[in-house]
């Protein structure tokens, strides 16, 4: 290289270059993005020019970006065979440091330290964070213009830099990073191709990886392999036509420059889908169905969201949105762009529009990211009525896999709950899938406006077959999500009320004959007295089942309030049980019969232990029994037996 000119990077502050080192550390590995999308760019430009007829290029090239790990010698080199640069444009586009205020980059890194990551692109710095993981970068560039002159810079990371004429001969730009010590990892050559593939993998100009060790190693093993083969043609063998087995198998770029979400859905067959969502997730599960979306007006937006089949309640959803800016991967799960109850999706989206580098303080404030949400929300939305229309028995099919993220959907999004309500599903305890207001149409006769449901069908079974002997159902609203569910749901459709199975009961489920007041009043004041409870609620109720001979009812609202009070960890002040009443079957046998003989002196222990029993037996079909209640309940069940063995 001839005589090398020294110059200042531009620059209001002090040096920039420490600060970027140090905010992006923890993110260092965006500079491989950075520089080689910036290698994407020079390539798609020089295509451009020549599209336009304003460059020429050799009939036979074939554009390309190589990745060249060297770790003898610790560089990672980039290169391209773009539009290049003039020594002059180095000056200009890479030491003006090219954003509109150094200063204001100081101010706000002053303010807060936000995630550097943000800021870069923002501020036009993308070629600056080759210096996280470099002592020493070095470009060499030879710009597409006829007669153009090699150039080449040179900058440590402090302010000062070298420019001189440089030795390259092929139109282009090598990038070279003699990578620092702090970033060693980066010369491993698995880590490097991971880097790569991250931020890279769609990127839209082919991309190699040359890994020099490897390349060396089997240029080695190409020569000893001659040599053995030449000693033996030397020992009279013979020569065997083996020119076919010796080529190198063709070397493949490490990315795909067509993305399926960049073709016209109409063009797309279910296999390429399927065959994206295997490759892209690594998921060998099949997914659901999915979504293109695919706008241009009045923003671009392209990408596919997948509904993947999912094993477990909502803990275990774990979804993964792939964000890209023109084929270049941003970063996954950006909520500030994808609503977040799609996060549990898998999907890539494509929003070329969107500053490389989100800021998403930036993003938070941007209607545009508003209306780009909201547009995605509502292609979910027509997706799911469509189906629900089109197919209901399909839909169906899905609803077991799909309704935790709908029910999440609906908590998170009034917009969402808004656009997809009719298309809501509930599993009945018959097992039939219905709406809400299919559900209200069947059972209007019986009771208006309240629905029924169920958590734990093995624990309510009691109550299910009360439910069932008079042709009525319940829904099934049994995981974790149910509960807030269920208020949205009631907030959003006024007038109706959810109700536990064993909430309430129903007016079909009673005979219609009002017990007397007296029998009432006596019923509850053995049972106190038996119990030995006074705060004891009773109440009796002649049901239409005569087996039964009584249930616990348990008020809606105290047990909604108590499991609140669970999930939060909140204390009311006191450990607050929920509200519950003994209803009493005045239609029972065994209730009659104790009518009758309350007042028998003789029979009184035999009271208790029936008062006892039925109690115990109307807890145990609402929910376990405590330790001591199941010693006390089996001991009592063996008394029981022993006079009936006895009579
Ligand atoms: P940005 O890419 O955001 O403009 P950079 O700091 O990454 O900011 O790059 C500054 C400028 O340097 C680019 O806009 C481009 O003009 C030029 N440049 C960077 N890398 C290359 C390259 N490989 N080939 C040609 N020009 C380049």
């Amino acid at each position: 290289m001839s005589e090398m000119q020294k110059g200042n990077l531009s620059i209001d502050s002090e040096n920039i270059l420490p600060i970027i080192k140090k905010w992006l550390y923890s993110d260092s590995d965006i500079f491989l993005r950075e520089l080689v999308s910036n290698a994407c760019d020079a390539i798609t430009k020089l295509k451009k020019l020549v599209s336009m007829g304003e460059a020429t290029v050799a009939e036979d090239t074939k554009y390309k970006i190589s990745v060249v790990l060297d770790k003898e010698n610790s560089t990672i080199k980039i290169i391209d065979n773009g539009i290049g640069m003039t020594a002059d444009e180095i000056k200009e586009y890479i030491t003006q440091i090219a954003f509109s205020g150094a200063n204001d980059f100081i101010s706000k890194y002053e303010e807060k330290a936000e995630g550097g990551n943000d800021i870069i692109g923002h501020f036009g710095l993308g070629f600056y964070s080759a210096f996280m993981v470099s002592d020493k970068v070095r470009i060499d560039s030879l710009s597409y213009k006829e007669g153009a002159e090699p150039a080449c810079w040179i900058c440590d990371g402090g302010i000062e830099y070298e420019m001189g004429e440089g030795d390259i001969n092929e139109r282009g730009t090598i990038i070279t990073l003699y990578v620092n010590e702090e970033s060693k990892d980066f010369l491993n050559a698995y880590k490097l191709r991971e880097v790569l593939t991250k931020y890279c993998y769609f990127m839209p100009i082919e991309i190699y990886f040359e890994d020099l060790e490897e390349i060396k190693r089997k240029e080695e093993e190409a020569k000893k392999k001659a040599e053995e083969k030449k000693a033996e043609e030397a020992n009279g063998g013979e020569i065997a036509d083996d020119s076919e087995e010796e080529k190198e198998p063709e070397e493949k770029p490490i990315n795909k420059t067509d993305p399926l979400w960049l073709k016209q859905p109409k063009d797309c067959t279910d296999e390429e889908y399927k065959e994206f969502y295997h490759q892209v997730f690594t998921d060998f599960n099949e997914p659901l169905f999915w979504i293109h979306l695919n706008m241009d007006y009045p923003f671009r937006l392209k990408g596919i969201l997948y509904f993947p089949k999912l094993k477990h309640e909502l803990e275990s959803i774990e979804g993964q949105v792939k964000l890209y800016n023109n084929q270049v991967f941003i970063a996954d799960n950006i909520k500030e762009v994808i609503p977040e109850f799609l996060l549990l999706l898998k999907g890539t989206i494509d929003c070329p529009d969107l500053p490389l580098n989100v800021s998403r303080s930036f993003l938070q404030n941007d209607g545009y990211v508003t209306k780009m949400s909201s547009y995605i929300t509502k292609k979910v939305a027509d997706k799911l009525n469509s189906l629900f229309k089109k197919d209901r028995e399909g839909y169906e099919k899905f609803w077991d896999d799909i309704s935790q993220f709908i029910k999440y959907g609906c908590l998170r999004e009034k917009d969402f709950y808004d656009k997809v309500k009719d298309s809501l599903l509930f599993k009945n305890t018959d097992g039939k899938f219905v709406t809400l207001q299919e559900y209200l149409d069947t059972n209007k006769y019986k009771h208006e406006n309240k629905v029924f449901y169920v958590t734990n069908e093995q624990q309510q079974a009691q109550y299910i077959k009360m439910f069932k002997d008079n042709g009525m159902q319940a829904v099934i609203l049994d995981t974790k999500l149910d509960a807030p569910y269920i208020s949205t749901l009631e907030m959003y459709n006024s007038g109706v009320s959810f109700a536990r199975i064993d909430a309430d009961i129903s007016d079909s489920l009673k005979s219609g004959e009002e017990a007397d007041k007296e029998t009432s009043e006596s019923l509850e004041k053995l049972f106190k007295d038996k119990l030995h409870n006074e705060k004891l609620k009773v109440r009796v109720e002649s049901l239409k089942t005569d087996s039964v001979s009584a249930v616990m009812q348990l008020s809606e609202q105290s047990r909604r309030m108590q499991e609140m009070s669970q999930i939060y960890g909140m204390n009311f002040g006191m450990s607050m049980p929920a509200e519950e009443t003994l209803v009493l079957n005045s239609n029972n046998n065994v209730v009659k019969l104790l009518l009758s003989i309350k007042d028998d002196e003789e029979k009184s222990t035999e009271t208790e232990l029936i008062c006892k029993q039925i109690y115990d037996l109307a807890v145990m079909s609402n929910q376990p029994l405590s330790m001591d209640g199941m010693t006390a309940f089996i001991e009592r069940s063996n008394k029981i037996l022993e006079m009936v063995a006895n009579k």
